[in-house]
């Protein structure tokens, strides 16, 4: 079946880059990223509520890789790179797999705004209002719609 074309895409990135930014120097940790054990424990406290009665996708850290992430539906399993162990990221991903079934049915984008809209309510959820405000600012700037 045709997916549905994702015109958001590339504005929902550059919002995620203004926390991102944010996150990285509130320094926390080192470039804002997170140990893997970390982001696992932050993908099982953030999964319940979200997923629709799907298991946990399953979590693989993949060392040969840069600056790569994805959520492969066809495995129900998110790969992350060493350079992306950001919980902003972590978040972006498992949101795609819990809408992955309306996703891959075709009735919705990518990126979407019922996308947008889940992302957000777990950002202010696991990493904090202002965290979600400052996300918040970034959809604004770049213009992305949000489903209420
Ligand atoms: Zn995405």
């Amino acid at each position: 079946m045709a997916r549905k074309r994702d015109s958001q895409r590339t504005r929902v990135y550059r919002a995620e880059w203004v926390l991102r930014d944010q996150l990285k120097t509130r320094g926390e940790s080192k470039d804002g990223l997170w140990e893997w054990d970390s982001l696992v424990a932050l993908a099982h406290a953030s999964w319940e509520d979200y997923s629709g009665g799907l298991d946990l996708p399953k979590l693989t850290l993949n060392t040969r890789r840069r600056n790569w992430s994805v959520y492969k539906h066809g495995f129900h399993e998110i790969e992350l790179a060493p350079t992306m162990c950001c919980p902003v990221v972590m978040l972006h991903e498992l949101t795609h797999a819990s809408m992955g079934t309306e996703l891959y049915r075709g009735s919705i984008q990518a990126h979407g705004p019922e996308f947008v809209r889940t992302f957000l309510d777990r950002i202010d959820a696991k990493l904090g209002f202002a965290a979600g405000q400052t996300y918040r600012r970034g959809l604004t700037a770049n213009r992305v719609r949000i489903a209420r």
